[in-house]
């Protein structure tokens, strides 16, 4: 493991999972017994982050302290911090508590099926490039459409990429790229981290290729033989 370069990892589980259509909000419905969200913190306990913050809702902050990091001896979790409105304002505050951090892989809790390779390679690309995603190459045909649901152009499908996450960045890197365009009145319509950097700075972002089974649990089609899954020890 590379000691000196310390790396963090942000777990977002602040969103509304109104998808979901459940009475149970989508981070903490039960898979094989455990709260969803347990098995993103419980890959990155497993790996070489070294610090875990995680970002929940208002209100769900002494829940996830007792019920989650406490009840599963999750120590790496640093700290537990309430999220803002849209996933990149839960993003930014989860950033803003970490400290002495060189680099940081942002996860959206909702995405289970994390495995230990995908993270060490994450983690090695980022101390690499200092800026990486994990995507995988489409396997339909992607369309840009124009307001009126008319095909404007279809992209060569051999480049074009479903992102997931995490998505790695050096610490000071994404800060200042989030500080830029969240103090701004830009209008983008930000869905990811890296789009966060792209409009923020010039700075190449490098593609790594995840797994096709790493996808967010969103609606409750989603979790079709989830019960069945071998997750990794
Ligand atoms: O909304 P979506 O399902 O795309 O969210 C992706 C991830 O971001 C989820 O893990 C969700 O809990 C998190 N999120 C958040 N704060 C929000 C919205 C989403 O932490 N305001």
């Amino acid at each position: 493991m590379d000691i000196i370069k310390r790396t963090a990892a942000v777990v977002l589980a602040g969103g509304s999972g109104k998808r979901m259509n459940s009475s149970t909000k989508k981070q903490y419905i039960d898979i094989q017994g455990r709260p969803l969200i347990y098995y993103s913190l419980a890959a990155f306990e497993k790996s070489n982050i070294n610090d875990v913050v995680l970002v929940c809702a208002q209100g769900e902050e002494d829940y996830c302290r007792e019920e989650i990091v406490k009840k599963y001896a999750f120590h790496k979790v640093v700290s537990v911090v309430t999220g803002g409105k849209e996933r990149y304002n839960s993003v930014f505050e989860g950033l803003k508590v970490l400290k002495d951090i060189e680099y940081v892989l942002i996860h959206d809790g909702a995405r289970p099926f994390i495995s230990q390779d995908i993270i060490a390679r994450t983690i090695k690309t980022v101390h690499e490039y200092d800026a990486c995603v994990v995507g995988v190459p489409s396997k339909d045909t992607v369309k840009i459409a124009d307001s009126n649901d008319f095909i404007q152009f279809t992209p060569k499908r051999s480049s074009v990429w479903n992102i997931q996450t995490p998505q790695a960045f050096k610490y000071s890197l994404v800060y200042g790229a989030y500080e830029k365009i969240l103090s701004s009145d830009c209008d983008l319509e930000i869905t990811d981290d890296a789009m966060v950097v792209e409009n923020a700075v010039s700075f190449p972002i490098k593609l790594i290729e995840g797994s096709y089974s790493n996808i967010k649990i969103t609606t409750i089609e989603d979790l079709r033989g989830v019960e069945s899954y071998n997750f990794e020890d």
